[in-house]
């Protein structure tokens, strides 16, 4: 019996289907504990896969992602 075992399959199968496409909504309910995780300095790519390439595309969300970075982190200008 001979099982092919195809390297593509086993990729998807540890990724799924596609890649995560993260909206805005979901971006921003995930948001401030991914900012909480930065400022841990853990690695938050790892914990909230696709935020990151959605802010690299999403101008609103990488500025409300600064502003509450600033905010938490204590340097909010007021
Ligand atoms: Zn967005």
């Amino acid at each position: 019996m001979t099982e092919r075992r195809d390297p593509h399959d086993q990729l998807a199968h540890v990724l799924g289907p596609s890649a995560p496409e993260v909206g805005c909504d979901a971006c921003f309910e995930q948001l401030d504990r991914y900012v909480e995780l930065e400022l841990a300095g853990i690695d938050a790519d790892a914990s909230f896969p696709g935020l990151r390439a959605h802010f690299a595309g999403c101008p609103a969300c990488r500025e409300e992602h600064d502003s509450l970075l600033a905010l938490i982190s204590g340097d909010a200008p007021f």
